[in-house]
């Protein structure tokens, strides 16, 4: 995912900094997130069957396209790591 701009993983990485990421709740197919973000409350989705993301904002559904909420909650899969360093 290197065509994320560098807005969008400053976002995702405070969210993640300030713990506005929690993880609801995760069976064998699927783990559920939210995320706060300006005022909201978005949901993550993450499919382990097909290894991927979704999110419930505009951003994601305009573009779909990892949005901050997406890359807060690899962060917080990965435990903070950053994938570029
Ligand atoms: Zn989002």
């Amino acid at each position: 995912m290197s065509d994320l701009s560098w807005r969008t993983k400053r976002k995702g990485y405070w969210i993640f900094k300030e713990g506005r990421i929690k993880k609801d709740l995760e069976n064998d197919k699927r783990a559920y997130f939210s995320i706060e973000s300006d005022g909201k409350t978005h949901s993550v989705i993450f499919d382990k069957i097909k290894e991927s993301f979704a999110c419930d904002c505009e951003f994601f559904s305009l573009k779909f396209r990892d949005c901050s909420h997406i890359y807060a909650t690899k962060l917080f899969l990965k435990g903070g790591e950053d994938e570029e360093s």
